[in-house]
């Protein structure tokens, strides 16, 4: 183990339950006690405060706490090669029940582990240069992207080479390891805000800046956004910074997180309220005191909002190259699927696969000679569709009660039943995007869909059942979460008031109306 910092803040009494578990061994220690120790003696070994620190792993105790775990695999940017899926496919193969989940924050999530796969499943992902360190844990997560990056037409730079410096130097970096809360960062030059600035507590976009007479392309910075409970939309500081300087400007604001963060209540830890009680300007004052100067704002480059859908086939950046955006339906597949897409990215792309913050998928790279062979594809054809119906193909899931200790209703395969229920109901022909989340936490981001659904209980003559809250207009393009109406519906009635709902909007909508300006 080693050695323990001591971290300004240790001598405060007010500090919380997890603070102080933090302060006792860094959650990165964890690594090593699950290698040497966890995964050769087993379930029973393992130490009640390491439960927690298990999260700085990437590895959550799944539902029922029976001895099985859940890990998320960092994919930054959101760019994974066939090799990869492959060592992902075999692991969930082997180890995870067949079951492979792609999350809204274009990482994959697996299920159903036990203690003594841990260090094989660490070994694997560190064979092919992926890690499920810090996915989790009060730590800098998953860098979300632009996951056609180097090949969009809509994107005013590569961004790749700076996700990998990003997480190169945040990954298992040991001085940004003990942040007051989960920390979430993103980065595209993509025009239409593919990784979702505004919900992220760091955020580039693309922007440029006349300097000395010449023009650079950089990035606007946003600090402060974040879902949960309390959501927040990030808001821009006044700088411009130039390509080589995000990794400073990240480390800056990172530094100001772990140090003036707050400590006390877990639910008032995150960025967003640090960011909210200082405003902008104060922020941006401390920040140049740890960055040097930065150029003032530029001219923003973001021209509207993708949500983060690709579907179909499309020209890219590099002539005579196609890139195809699929569908997963609720982000879910097994290994063997997992497999035909390491198949399909090595046959038709350049062995790039994309995983995008809607949980869908995309092959890039694909010569314009192969575009019709790859459509006709049994895969492509029958499950992850170019082209899937509304419903299905804009409807969005976290885990829930299955496997999240958290949930209070179930929610993945209920999804998937409602948006097959509402496509043979009230058939639309334009995206409605509808997300379901199982608690106030979010991870389903249900605060940006068109129609937010959030899992409560309600009480019935039969007893307690699972209901749902319902949120309506939510979007990052003129960006306002979507605001709850008073109902609570309970599970069995949300498909005919949904399909009403929806009913409603078909007949007023203006034309080519999306349902959050409806
Ligand atoms: Fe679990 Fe709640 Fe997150 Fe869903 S939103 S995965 S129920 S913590």
């Amino acid at each position: 183990m080693a050695e323990q910092r001591k971290w300004k803040w240790a001598d405060d009494p007010n500090l919380n339950k997890v603070e102080l578990t933090k302060l006792e061994k860094d959650g990165l220690d964890v690594i090593e006690t699950i290698i040497n120790t966890y995964s050769k003696q087993g379930y029973d070994s393992i130490e009640a405060s390491d439960f927690d620190r298990f999260k700085w792993a990437g590895v959550y105790q799944q539902r029922p706490k029976d001895g099985h775990f859940m890990m998320r695999v960092r994919i930054p940017g959101g760019i994974l090669t066939s090799d990869q899926a492959r060592v992902l496919a075999g692991i969930a193969r082997d180890y995870g029940r067949d079951l492979v989940d792609v999350t809204t924050r274009q990482a994959v999530q697996f299920h159903w582990l036990t203690v003594e796969s841990l260090a094989d499943i660490f070994e694997r992902l560190g064979s092919v240069g992926l890690s499920s360190f810090e996915a989790c844990g009060d730590c800098p997560r998953t860098i979300v992207g632009n996951p056609l990056a180097g090949i969009d037409p809509h994107e005013v730079m590569d961004t790749r080479p700076i996700v990998k410096e990003l997480e190169q130097f945040f990954l298992l970096n040991r001085d940004f390891s003990n942040l007051p809360r989960k920390y979430k960062m993103s980065i595209s030059a993509n025009v239409y805000n593919a990784a979702h600035a505004q919900i992220n507590d760091l955020a580039f976009t693309p922007a440029k800046k006349t300097i000395g007479g010449e023009e650079v392309i950089g990035f606007h910075v946003w600090v402060g956004g974040g879902l949960s409970a309390k959501p927040y939309l990030a808001q821009q500081l006044d700088v411009f910074v130039r390509p080589e300087e995000v990794v400073k400007v990240a480390a800056g604001v990172t530094t100001l997180f772990r140090d003036h963060g707050y400590r006390y209540k877990r639910t008032h830890a995150r960025l967003k309220f640090l960011v909210a009680d200082w405003g902008v300007e104060r922020f941006k004052e401390e920040l140049l005191k740890l960055t040097g100067e930065l150029e003032t704002r530029g001219e923003d480059l973001l021209k509207g909002w993708n949500a983060g859908y690709f579907y179909g086939i499309h020209e890219q950046r590099q002539k005579g190259f196609y890139y195809a955006g699929l569908s997963v339906p609720i982000g879910r597949m097994n290994a063997d699927e997992l497999l035909e897409l390491a198949r399909l990215a090595d046959e038709y792309g350049d062995g790039t696969i994309g995983t995008c913050n809607t949980q869908n998928v995309l092959i890039r790279n694909i010569p314009a000679e192969k575009v019709e062979a790859f459509r006709a594809e049994p895969i492509v054809v029958s499950r992850f569709k170019l082209e899937p119906n509304t419903f299905v193909g804009y409807a969005v899931s976290c885990t829930g009660i299955e496997y999240c200790n958290l949930a209070i209703v179930e929610t993945k395969e209920r999804m998937r039943a409602l948006a097959e229920y509402l496509d043979a109901t009230v058939p639309l022909d334009t995206p409605l995007r509808i997300h379901m989340v199982g608690c106030p936490n979010s991870c389903g981001q249900r605060q940006i869909a068109d129609i937010g659904l959030q899992g409560a209980l309600v009480k019935t003559p039969e007893g307690m059942v699972d209901a749902f809250d319902v949120h309506v207009g939510g979007t990052l393009e003129d960006a306002r979460f979507n605001q709850k109406l008073k109902v609570r519906i309970t599970a069995d009635r949300l498909g005919p008031f949904l399909a009403q709902l929806i009913t409603v909007y078909k007949k007023e909508r203006l034309e080519g109306e999306p349902y959050w300006r409806y």
